[in-house]
Protein backbone atom coordinates (compact mmCIF):
# COMPACT_ATOMS: atom_id res chain seq x y z
CA UNK A 1 0.00 0.00 0.00
CA UNK A 2 0.72 3.44 -0.82
CA UNK A 3 2.26 5.71 2.04
CA UNK A 4 -0.79 4.26 3.89
CA UNK A 5 0.58 5.53 8.01
CA UNK A 6 1.05 8.74 6.36
CA UNK A 7 -2.74 9.72 5.27
CA UNK A 8 -4.55 11.85 7.01
CA UNK A 9 -7.82 10.49 6.88
CA UNK A 10 -9.48 12.10 9.48
CA UNK A 11 -8.76 15.64 8.26
CA UNK A 12 -9.82 14.11 4.90
CA UNK A 13 -13.29 12.55 6.17
CA UNK A 14 -13.63 16.34 7.99
CA UNK A 15 -12.93 18.07 5.05
CA UNK A 16 -15.62 16.36 2.84
CA UNK A 17 -19.17 16.73 2.73
CA UNK A 18 -19.24 13.68 1.09
CA UNK A 19 -18.33 10.07 2.50
CA UNK A 20 -15.00 8.20 2.87
CA UNK A 21 -14.58 4.63 2.87
CA UNK A 22 -11.82 2.23 3.98
CA UNK A 23 -10.74 -1.19 4.43
CA UNK A 24 -13.31 -2.43 7.38
CA UNK A 25 -15.86 0.08 7.00
CA UNK A 26 -19.21 -1.88 6.77
CA UNK A 27 -19.82 -0.20 3.56
CA UNK A 28 -16.43 -0.95 2.00
CA UNK A 29 -16.85 -4.06 -0.05
CA UNK A 30 -19.87 -3.29 -1.29
CA UNK A 31 -18.50 0.73 -2.17
CA UNK A 32 -15.43 -1.26 -4.22
CA UNK A 33 -17.82 -3.39 -6.36
CA UNK A 34 -18.23 -2.32 -9.87
CA UNK A 35 -20.91 -3.51 -12.45
CA UNK A 36 -18.65 -5.85 -13.87
CA UNK A 37 -18.39 -8.95 -11.09
CA UNK A 38 -14.55 -10.05 -12.74
CA UNK A 39 -13.28 -7.49 -11.18
CA UNK A 40 -12.13 -7.58 -7.34
CA UNK A 41 -10.08 -4.20 -6.42
CA UNK A 42 -8.95 -3.24 -3.43
CA UNK A 43 -8.65 0.52 -2.59
CA UNK A 44 -6.85 2.23 -0.03
CA UNK A 45 -9.74 5.04 0.08
CA UNK A 46 -12.94 5.55 -1.60
CA UNK A 47 -14.42 9.06 -1.69
CA UNK A 48 -17.42 9.72 -2.37
CA UNK A 49 -17.85 13.28 -3.50
CA UNK A 50 -20.44 15.36 -3.32
CA UNK A 51 -19.33 18.22 -4.88
CA UNK A 52 -16.88 19.91 -6.90
CA UNK A 53 -14.81 20.87 -3.31
CA UNK A 54 -14.93 17.61 -2.38
CA UNK A 55 -13.73 16.33 -5.80
CA UNK A 56 -10.78 19.23 -5.56
CA UNK A 57 -9.83 17.88 -2.30
CA UNK A 58 -9.59 14.51 -3.64
CA UNK A 59 -6.97 15.01 -5.85
CA UNK A 60 -5.22 17.40 -3.81
CA UNK A 61 -5.09 14.29 -0.66
CA UNK A 62 -3.64 11.87 -3.43
CA UNK A 63 -1.28 14.37 -5.14
CA UNK A 64 0.41 14.95 -1.58
CA UNK A 65 0.32 11.28 -0.41
CA UNK A 66 1.26 10.05 -4.09
CA UNK A 67 -1.77 7.98 -4.07
CA UNK A 68 -2.88 6.28 -7.36
CA UNK A 69 -6.36 7.86 -9.02
CA UNK A 70 -9.18 6.20 -10.19
CA UNK A 71 -12.67 7.78 -11.61
CA UNK A 72 -15.58 6.27 -10.75
CA UNK A 73 -18.81 7.71 -12.90
CA UNK A 74 -21.26 4.97 -13.45
CA UNK A 75 -19.08 2.12 -12.98
CA UNK A 76 -19.72 0.22 -15.89
CA UNK A 77 -16.43 0.11 -17.31
CA UNK A 78 -15.71 -3.68 -17.82
CA UNK A 79 -12.10 -3.38 -17.75
CA UNK A 80 -12.64 -1.89 -13.92
CA UNK A 81 -11.19 1.53 -15.24
CA UNK A 82 -13.30 3.01 -12.06
CA UNK A 83 -11.63 1.19 -9.40
CA UNK A 84 -8.12 0.56 -8.49
CA UNK A 85 -6.03 -1.25 -6.17
CA UNK A 86 -4.31 0.39 -3.30
CA UNK A 87 -5.08 3.87 -4.28
CA UNK A 88 -8.12 6.70 -4.23
CA UNK A 89 -10.81 5.92 -5.34
CA UNK A 90 -12.79 9.50 -6.80
CA UNK A 91 -16.69 7.99 -6.60
CA UNK A 92 -18.48 10.88 -8.10
CA UNK A 93 -21.99 8.53 -7.60
CA UNK A 94 -23.47 11.36 -5.42
CA UNK A 95 -23.00 13.63 -8.07
CA UNK A 96 -26.16 12.77 -10.03
CA UNK A 97 -28.30 15.56 -11.19
CA UNK A 98 -29.90 16.81 -14.18
CA UNK A 99 -31.21 20.32 -15.12
CA UNK A 100 -33.10 20.67 -18.58
CA UNK A 101 -33.48 24.27 -20.11
CA UNK A 102 -36.42 23.56 -22.60
CA UNK A 103 -35.79 26.77 -24.38
CA UNK A 104 -32.38 26.17 -25.05
CA UNK A 105 -32.58 22.25 -26.15
CA UNK A 106 -30.03 21.58 -23.32
CA UNK A 107 -29.09 19.56 -20.79
CA UNK A 108 -26.65 19.72 -17.25
CA UNK A 109 -25.67 16.32 -15.98
CA UNK A 110 -23.58 15.83 -12.83
CA UNK A 111 -20.34 13.99 -13.68
CA UNK A 112 -21.82 10.61 -11.84
CA UNK A 113 -25.08 10.74 -13.22
CA UNK A 114 -26.85 7.76 -15.38
CA UNK A 115 -28.28 7.54 -18.75
CA UNK A 116 -31.25 6.86 -17.09
CA UNK A 117 -31.08 9.99 -14.71
CA UNK A 118 -30.88 11.77 -18.07
CA UNK A 119 -33.39 10.13 -20.05
CA UNK A 120 -35.78 10.54 -17.07
CA UNK A 121 -35.22 14.40 -16.95
CA UNK A 122 -35.45 15.38 -21.16
CA UNK A 123 -38.42 13.17 -21.99
CA UNK A 124 -41.08 15.37 -20.24
CA UNK A 125 -39.57 17.64 -22.69
CA UNK A 126 -39.56 15.38 -25.66
CA UNK A 127 -36.09 15.85 -25.68
CA UNK A 128 -33.06 13.09 -25.80
CA UNK A 129 -29.19 12.97 -25.81
CA UNK A 130 -27.91 10.19 -27.85
CA UNK A 131 -26.01 7.54 -25.65
CA UNK A 132 -25.87 4.38 -25.45
CA UNK A 133 -28.40 0.75 -24.64
CA UNK A 134 -28.02 0.16 -21.19
CA UNK A 135 -29.76 2.71 -19.40
CA UNK A 136 -28.01 2.14 -16.35
CA UNK A 137 -24.54 2.99 -17.85
CA UNK A 138 -22.70 6.10 -16.69
CA UNK A 139 -22.73 9.29 -18.32
CA UNK A 140 -18.91 10.46 -17.62
CA UNK A 141 -17.45 6.60 -19.14
CA UNK A 142 -19.43 6.42 -22.12
CA UNK A 143 -19.65 10.46 -22.68
CA UNK A 144 -15.88 10.47 -22.62
CA UNK A 145 -15.16 7.70 -24.53
CA UNK A 146 -17.48 8.65 -26.97
CA UNK A 147 -20.87 7.11 -26.69
CA UNK A 148 -22.77 5.49 -29.52
CA UNK A 149 -26.48 4.05 -29.36
CA UNK A 150 -29.61 4.28 -31.13
CA UNK A 151 -29.32 8.05 -31.99
CA UNK A 152 -26.22 7.91 -33.39
CA UNK A 153 -27.12 7.70 -36.74
CA UNK A 154 -29.43 10.53 -36.65
CA UNK A 155 -27.92 12.99 -34.46
CA UNK A 156 -24.40 11.86 -33.65
CA UNK A 157 -22.07 10.30 -31.63
CA UNK A 158 -22.66 12.03 -27.29
CA UNK A 159 -19.36 13.97 -27.97
CA UNK A 160 -20.92 15.47 -31.08
CA UNK A 161 -24.06 16.75 -28.83
CA UNK A 162 -21.13 17.55 -26.00
CA UNK A 163 -20.92 21.72 -25.22
CA UNK A 164 -19.26 22.29 -22.78
CA UNK A 165 -17.84 20.33 -19.44
CA UNK A 166 -16.48 21.25 -16.07
CA UNK A 167 -13.12 19.47 -15.01
CA UNK A 168 -11.56 19.30 -11.81
CA UNK A 169 -7.47 18.98 -13.28
CA UNK A 170 -4.55 17.13 -11.84
CA UNK A 171 -3.21 20.30 -9.96
CA UNK A 172 -6.88 20.47 -8.51
CA UNK A 173 -7.97 23.57 -9.89
CA UNK A 174 -11.30 23.78 -11.97
CA UNK A 175 -12.01 24.87 -15.40
CA UNK A 176 -14.63 24.60 -18.18
CA UNK A 177 -14.05 23.39 -21.83
CA UNK A 178 -15.85 24.10 -24.75
CA UNK A 179 -15.35 25.49 -28.13
CA UNK A 180 -14.10 28.77 -27.19
CA UNK A 181 -12.31 28.05 -23.29
CA UNK A 182 -9.84 25.48 -23.28
CA UNK A 183 -10.33 23.84 -26.80
CA UNK A 184 -7.75 21.84 -26.52
CA UNK A 185 -8.79 19.61 -23.53
CA UNK A 186 -12.25 19.77 -24.94
CA UNK A 187 -10.96 18.64 -28.04
CA UNK A 188 -9.16 15.64 -26.16
CA UNK A 189 -11.90 14.84 -23.69
CA UNK A 190 -14.22 14.19 -26.93
CA UNK A 191 -13.08 10.19 -27.20
CA UNK A 192 -9.77 10.45 -25.07
CA UNK A 193 -11.53 9.14 -22.14
CA UNK A 194 -10.93 9.70 -18.35
CA UNK A 195 -7.06 10.98 -19.12
CA UNK A 196 -7.46 14.48 -18.35
CA UNK A 197 -9.34 15.27 -15.00
CA UNK A 198 -12.66 14.63 -13.87
CA UNK A 199 -15.63 15.79 -15.15
CA UNK A 200 -17.98 17.29 -12.80
CA UNK A 201 -20.75 18.52 -14.93
CA UNK A 202 -21.65 17.88 -18.71
CA UNK A 203 -23.60 20.18 -20.91
CA UNK A 204 -25.06 18.51 -23.60
CA UNK A 205 -27.45 19.25 -26.70
CA UNK A 206 -30.65 17.39 -26.90
CA UNK A 207 -33.03 16.91 -29.46
CA UNK A 208 -36.76 16.32 -30.46
CA UNK A 209 -37.15 12.88 -29.65
CA UNK A 210 -40.28 11.25 -27.74
CA UNK A 211 -41.77 7.67 -29.12
CA UNK A 212 -39.74 6.17 -31.35
CA UNK A 213 -40.31 2.65 -33.74
CA UNK A 214 -37.92 0.56 -32.38
CA UNK A 215 -36.77 -2.44 -30.71
CA UNK A 216 -35.88 -6.30 -31.76
CA UNK A 217 -36.72 -8.73 -35.19
CA UNK A 218 -35.49 -11.86 -34.71
CA UNK A 219 -34.38 -14.77 -36.84
CA UNK A 220 -33.16 -18.38 -36.70
CA UNK A 221 -29.71 -18.32 -36.96
CA UNK A 222 -28.77 -20.21 -40.21
CA UNK A 223 -30.53 -17.17 -41.72
CA UNK A 224 -27.50 -14.69 -40.60
CA UNK A 225 -25.56 -14.97 -43.46
CA UNK A 226 -28.23 -13.49 -45.81
CA UNK A 227 -29.73 -10.84 -43.20
CA UNK A 228 -26.58 -9.63 -42.56
CA UNK A 229 -25.60 -9.07 -46.43
CA UNK A 230 -28.72 -7.60 -46.67
CA UNK A 231 -28.09 -5.60 -43.64
CA UNK A 232 -24.54 -3.96 -44.45
CA UNK A 233 -26.08 -2.70 -47.98
CA UNK A 234 -29.39 -1.17 -45.98
CA UNK A 235 -27.13 0.44 -43.16
CA UNK A 236 -24.73 1.79 -45.68
CA UNK A 237 -27.41 4.21 -47.34
CA UNK A 238 -30.26 4.25 -44.88
CA UNK A 239 -31.44 7.19 -44.25
CA UNK A 240 -30.30 9.13 -40.55
CA UNK A 241 -33.19 8.70 -38.94
CA UNK A 242 -32.95 4.44 -39.16
CA UNK A 243 -30.80 2.68 -37.09
CA UNK A 244 -30.39 -1.12 -36.41
CA UNK A 245 -27.47 -2.68 -34.71
CA UNK A 246 -27.24 -6.51 -35.40
CA UNK A 247 -26.68 -9.07 -32.79
CA UNK A 248 -26.43 -13.02 -32.31
CA UNK A 249 -27.98 -13.36 -29.33
CA UNK A 250 -29.89 -16.91 -27.66
CA UNK A 251 -33.16 -15.72 -26.61
CA UNK A 252 -34.19 -15.34 -22.61
CA UNK A 253 -36.38 -17.49 -21.60
CA UNK A 254 -38.76 -14.73 -20.29
CA UNK A 255 -42.51 -14.31 -20.59
CA UNK A 256 -41.97 -11.45 -23.54
CA UNK A 257 -40.35 -14.81 -25.74
CA UNK A 258 -42.67 -17.68 -27.18
CA UNK A 259 -41.55 -20.73 -25.11
CA UNK A 260 -40.41 -22.59 -28.58
CA UNK A 261 -38.09 -19.73 -28.70
CA UNK A 262 -36.64 -20.17 -25.54
CA UNK A 263 -32.57 -20.11 -25.25
CA UNK A 264 -32.54 -21.04 -29.22
CA UNK A 265 -29.37 -19.25 -30.84
CA UNK A 266 -30.53 -16.40 -33.24
CA UNK A 267 -29.73 -13.19 -35.10
CA UNK A 268 -31.53 -10.00 -34.32
CA UNK A 269 -31.70 -6.28 -35.30
CA UNK A 270 -32.57 -4.13 -32.90
CA UNK A 271 -34.36 -0.99 -34.82
CA UNK A 272 -34.77 2.97 -34.17
CA UNK A 273 -36.78 5.38 -36.45
CA UNK A 274 -37.42 8.44 -35.13
CA UNK A 275 -39.28 9.92 -38.18
CA UNK A 276 -42.46 8.47 -37.03
CA UNK A 277 -44.67 5.34 -36.96
CA UNK A 278 -45.41 6.02 -41.05
CA UNK A 279 -41.84 6.18 -42.02
CA UNK A 280 -40.66 3.91 -39.80
CA UNK A 281 -43.35 1.01 -41.21
CA UNK A 282 -42.13 2.25 -44.90
CA UNK A 283 -38.70 1.49 -44.11
CA UNK A 284 -39.15 -1.78 -42.40
CA UNK A 285 -41.60 -3.64 -45.09
CA UNK A 286 -39.09 -4.19 -47.77
CA UNK A 287 -37.30 -7.02 -44.80
CA UNK A 288 -40.53 -7.42 -42.98
CA UNK A 289 -41.33 -8.76 -46.50
CA UNK A 290 -38.24 -10.18 -47.75
CA UNK A 291 -37.09 -12.17 -44.53
CA UNK A 292 -40.05 -12.46 -42.47
CA UNK A 293 -38.43 -12.40 -38.70
CA UNK A 294 -39.45 -15.37 -36.44
CA UNK A 295 -39.80 -13.16 -33.78
CA UNK A 296 -41.02 -9.35 -34.51
CA UNK A 297 -41.05 -7.05 -31.58
CA UNK A 298 -40.61 -3.85 -32.98
CA UNK A 299 -43.38 -1.29 -32.70
CA UNK A 300 -43.70 2.54 -31.10
CA UNK A 301 -41.85 3.05 -28.24
CA UNK A 302 -41.24 6.03 -25.93
CA UNK A 303 -37.53 6.19 -26.27
CA UNK A 304 -36.57 5.73 -22.28
CA UNK A 305 -38.16 2.35 -22.85
CA UNK A 306 -36.04 1.40 -25.63
CA UNK A 307 -32.84 2.89 -23.74
CA UNK A 308 -33.91 0.53 -20.63
CA UNK A 309 -35.30 -2.37 -22.95
CA UNK A 310 -32.47 -4.73 -21.97
CA UNK A 311 -31.42 -3.32 -18.85
CA UNK A 312 -33.56 -6.19 -16.90
CA UNK A 313 -31.46 -8.75 -18.75
CA UNK A 314 -27.96 -7.17 -17.49
CA UNK A 315 -27.92 -6.10 -13.78
CA UNK A 316 -25.07 -5.39 -12.07
CA UNK A 317 -22.77 -8.12 -10.24
CA UNK A 318 -22.16 -10.42 -13.87
CA UNK A 319 -18.70 -11.42 -15.22
CA UNK A 320 -17.85 -9.44 -18.04
CA UNK A 321 -15.04 -10.01 -20.81
CA UNK A 322 -15.24 -8.04 -24.29
CA UNK A 323 -13.24 -7.78 -27.24
CA UNK A 324 -14.16 -5.27 -29.90
CA UNK A 325 -12.96 -3.68 -33.37
CA UNK A 326 -14.14 -1.45 -35.60
CA UNK A 327 -15.73 -2.91 -39.01
CA UNK A 328 -15.92 -1.07 -42.37
CA UNK A 329 -16.68 -4.54 -44.37
CA UNK A 330 -18.51 -7.21 -43.67
CA UNK A 331 -17.23 -9.83 -46.10
CA UNK A 332 -18.29 -13.35 -47.30
CA UNK A 333 -15.40 -15.26 -45.50
CA UNK A 334 -16.21 -13.18 -42.08
CA UNK A 335 -19.54 -13.84 -42.45
CA UNK A 336 -18.51 -17.29 -41.92
CA UNK A 337 -16.06 -17.27 -39.23
CA UNK A 338 -19.29 -15.20 -37.57
CA UNK A 339 -21.56 -18.30 -38.32
CA UNK A 340 -19.17 -20.53 -36.62
CA UNK A 341 -18.55 -18.44 -33.58
CA UNK A 342 -22.06 -17.63 -33.44
CA UNK A 343 -22.87 -21.25 -33.22
CA UNK A 344 -20.93 -21.53 -30.07
CA UNK A 345 -22.22 -18.65 -27.89
CA UNK A 346 -21.80 -19.89 -24.24
CA UNK A 347 -24.91 -18.73 -23.06
CA UNK A 348 -28.41 -16.13 -23.23
CA UNK A 349 -26.06 -13.28 -21.68
CA UNK A 350 -23.54 -13.92 -24.46
CA UNK A 351 -23.65 -11.90 -27.59
CA UNK A 352 -21.96 -10.16 -30.40
CA UNK A 353 -23.17 -6.50 -31.73
CA UNK A 354 -22.40 -4.52 -34.50
CA UNK A 355 -23.10 -0.98 -33.81
CA UNK A 356 -23.81 1.23 -36.42
CA UNK A 357 -21.22 4.85 -36.30
CA UNK A 358 -22.08 5.94 -39.94
CA UNK A 359 -24.91 8.61 -40.77
CA UNK A 360 -24.28 11.32 -39.16
CA UNK A 361 -21.39 10.21 -36.66
CA UNK A 362 -19.52 10.07 -40.41
CA UNK A 363 -20.26 13.46 -40.94
CA UNK A 364 -17.94 15.13 -38.51
CA UNK A 365 -14.20 15.46 -39.24
CA UNK A 366 -11.56 12.37 -38.31
CA UNK A 367 -9.32 15.14 -36.29
CA UNK A 368 -12.82 17.58 -35.27
CA UNK A 369 -12.67 15.57 -32.19
CA UNK A 370 -10.05 12.57 -30.85
CA UNK A 371 -12.51 10.08 -31.83
CA UNK A 372 -10.36 8.72 -34.96
CA UNK A 373 -12.55 6.11 -37.05
CA UNK A 374 -15.21 8.48 -38.74
CA UNK A 375 -14.80 6.53 -41.83
CA UNK A 376 -15.82 2.98 -39.57
CA UNK A 377 -19.44 1.76 -40.30
CA UNK A 378 -19.77 -0.40 -37.53
CA UNK A 379 -18.40 -0.92 -34.06
CA UNK A 380 -18.22 -4.17 -33.12
CA UNK A 381 -17.92 -5.65 -29.67
CA UNK A 382 -18.07 -9.63 -28.76
CA UNK A 383 -19.43 -9.84 -25.33
CA UNK A 384 -18.84 -13.20 -23.16
CA UNK A 385 -20.82 -12.50 -19.74
CA UNK A 386 -22.04 -15.10 -17.31
CA UNK A 387 -23.34 -14.96 -13.89
CA UNK A 388 -21.17 -17.57 -12.70
CA UNK A 389 -17.37 -16.75 -11.76
CA UNK A 390 -16.83 -20.78 -12.79
CA UNK A 391 -17.73 -20.05 -15.72
CA UNK A 392 -15.51 -17.32 -16.34
CA UNK A 393 -12.72 -19.11 -18.56
CA UNK A 394 -15.59 -20.19 -20.98
CA UNK A 395 -16.57 -16.83 -21.72
CA UNK A 396 -13.04 -15.10 -21.99
CA UNK A 397 -11.99 -18.59 -24.49
CA UNK A 398 -14.97 -18.01 -26.25
CA UNK A 399 -14.66 -13.84 -26.73
CA UNK A 400 -11.07 -14.27 -27.57
CA UNK A 401 -10.98 -16.72 -30.06
CA UNK A 402 -14.18 -15.08 -31.96
CA UNK A 403 -12.17 -11.97 -31.79
CA UNK A 404 -8.90 -13.80 -33.03
CA UNK A 405 -10.83 -14.62 -35.90
CA UNK A 406 -12.39 -11.56 -36.95
CA UNK A 407 -9.61 -9.31 -35.88
CA UNK A 408 -7.93 -9.61 -39.36
CA UNK A 409 -11.82 -8.87 -41.20
CA UNK A 410 -11.82 -5.17 -38.72
CA UNK A 411 -10.39 -1.53 -39.34
CA UNK A 412 -7.41 -1.81 -37.24
CA UNK A 413 -8.63 -0.33 -33.53
CA UNK A 414 -11.68 -0.38 -31.48
CA UNK A 415 -13.73 1.60 -29.21
CA UNK A 416 -12.06 2.50 -26.26
CA UNK A 417 -14.93 1.98 -24.25
CA UNK A 418 -15.50 -1.77 -25.36
CA UNK A 419 -11.76 -2.18 -24.73
CA UNK A 420 -10.78 -4.62 -21.61
CA UNK A 421 -6.98 -3.49 -20.52
CA UNK A 422 -5.32 -4.24 -23.55
CA UNK A 423 -1.91 -2.48 -23.67
CA UNK A 424 -0.67 0.54 -25.14
CA UNK A 425 -0.85 -0.48 -29.04
CA UNK A 426 -4.05 -1.23 -28.84
CA UNK A 427 -4.63 2.47 -27.46
CA UNK A 428 -2.54 3.57 -30.46
CA UNK A 429 -4.44 2.15 -32.89
CA UNK A 430 -7.65 3.23 -31.60
CA UNK A 431 -6.47 7.17 -32.03
CA UNK A 432 -4.39 6.60 -34.81
CA UNK A 433 -3.63 10.25 -36.23
CA UNK A 434 -5.18 11.59 -33.04
CA UNK A 435 -3.16 9.73 -30.96
CA UNK A 436 -0.22 12.57 -30.68
CA UNK A 437 -2.18 15.03 -30.15
CA UNK A 438 -3.56 14.00 -27.54
CA UNK A 439 -0.10 13.10 -25.91
CA UNK A 440 0.57 16.16 -26.38
CA UNK A 441 -2.75 17.91 -24.68
CA UNK A 442 -1.81 15.32 -21.94
CA UNK A 443 1.29 16.66 -21.41
CA UNK A 444 0.04 20.50 -20.73
CA UNK A 445 -3.01 19.45 -18.68
CA UNK A 446 -1.51 16.18 -16.86
CA UNK A 447 2.00 15.84 -17.21
CA UNK A 448 3.02 13.25 -14.64
CA UNK A 449 0.09 11.15 -15.82
CA UNK A 450 -1.86 11.71 -12.53
CA UNK A 451 -4.57 10.17 -14.12
CA UNK A 452 -3.44 6.88 -15.63
CA UNK A 453 -6.21 4.65 -14.67
CA UNK A 454 -7.73 4.38 -18.10
CA UNK A 455 -7.56 3.53 -21.63
CA UNK A 456 -3.93 5.38 -21.09
CA UNK A 457 -2.45 8.36 -23.45
CA UNK A 458 0.99 8.92 -21.27
CA UNK A 459 2.59 12.86 -22.11
CA UNK A 460 4.81 13.30 -24.99
CA UNK A 461 8.00 14.08 -23.55
CA UNK A 462 9.21 16.18 -25.98
CA UNK A 463 6.51 19.63 -25.12
C1 LIG B 1 -23.87 -3.32 -20.17
C2 LIG B 1 -23.07 -2.27 -20.87
C3 LIG B 1 -23.60 -1.67 -21.99
C4 LIG B 1 -22.89 -0.69 -22.66
N1 LIG B 1 -23.44 -0.13 -23.78
C5 LIG B 1 -22.79 0.88 -24.39
C6 LIG B 1 -23.39 1.54 -25.49
O1 LIG B 1 -24.48 1.21 -25.92
N2 LIG B 1 -22.71 2.55 -26.06
C7 LIG B 1 -21.50 2.96 -25.62
O2 LIG B 1 -20.95 3.90 -26.16
N3 LIG B 1 -20.89 2.33 -24.58
C8 LIG B 1 -21.51 1.31 -23.97
N4 LIG B 1 -20.92 0.67 -22.92
C9 LIG B 1 -19.54 0.97 -22.60
C10 LIG B 1 -19.45 2.14 -21.66
O3 LIG B 1 -19.48 3.32 -22.42
C11 LIG B 1 -18.15 2.07 -20.86
O4 LIG B 1 -18.15 0.90 -20.10
C12 LIG B 1 -17.95 3.30 -19.98
O5 LIG B 1 -16.63 3.29 -19.50
C13 LIG B 1 -18.92 3.31 -18.83
O6 LIG B 1 -18.89 4.53 -18.17
P1 LIG B 1 -19.09 4.60 -16.59
O7 LIG B 1 -19.04 6.00 -16.19
O8 LIG B 1 -20.29 3.79 -16.21
O9 LIG B 1 -17.81 3.78 -16.15
P2 LIG B 1 -16.81 3.84 -14.88
O10 LIG B 1 -16.40 2.42 -14.69
O11 LIG B 1 -17.40 4.55 -13.75
O12 LIG B 1 -15.63 4.71 -15.44
C14 LIG B 1 -14.83 4.26 -16.48
C15 LIG B 1 -13.73 5.24 -16.77
O13 LIG B 1 -14.33 6.39 -17.35
C16 LIG B 1 -13.71 7.55 -16.88
N5 LIG B 1 -14.72 8.39 -16.20
C17 LIG B 1 -15.97 8.06 -15.81
N6 LIG B 1 -16.61 9.12 -15.35
C18 LIG B 1 -15.75 10.15 -15.42
C19 LIG B 1 -15.82 11.53 -15.09
N7 LIG B 1 -16.95 12.08 -14.64
N8 LIG B 1 -14.72 12.29 -15.29
C20 LIG B 1 -13.58 11.77 -15.79
N9 LIG B 1 -13.47 10.47 -16.12
C21 LIG B 1 -14.53 9.68 -15.94
C22 LIG B 1 -12.59 7.14 -16.00
O14 LIG B 1 -11.40 7.04 -16.76
C23 LIG B 1 -13.00 5.77 -15.55
O15 LIG B 1 -11.91 5.01 -15.22
C24 LIG B 1 -21.62 -0.30 -22.21
C25 LIG B 1 -21.09 -0.90 -21.07
C26 LIG B 1 -21.79 -1.88 -20.42
C27 LIG B 1 -21.19 -2.58 -19.25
Amino acid sequence: MEMLETIDTQSFRAALRGQVIEPGDADYDNARKVYNAMIDRKPRLIARCADVADVMNAVCLAQKNGLTVSIRGGGHNAAGLGVCDDGLVIDLSPMRYTHVDPKAGTVRAGGGSTWADVDHATHPFGLAVPSGIISSTGVGGLTLGGGMGHLTRRYGLTIDNLIAADLVLADGSFVTANEWQNEDLFWAIRGGGGNFGVVTSFLFRAHPVHTNYGGPMLWPLEDAPKILRWYQDFIREAPDEVSAFFAFLRVPPGPHFPEHLHLQKMCAMVWCHTGGPEKAEAALRPIREMFPPALDLCGPIPHPALQSMFDPIYPPGLQWYWKADFINEISDRAINLHMQHAQELPNMFSTMHLYPVNGAAARVGKSDTAWSYRDATWAQVIVGVDPDPANRDIIVKWAKSYWDDLHPHSAGGAYVNFMMDEGEDRVKASYRDNYSRLATVKSRYDPANFFRVNQNVPPSRDR
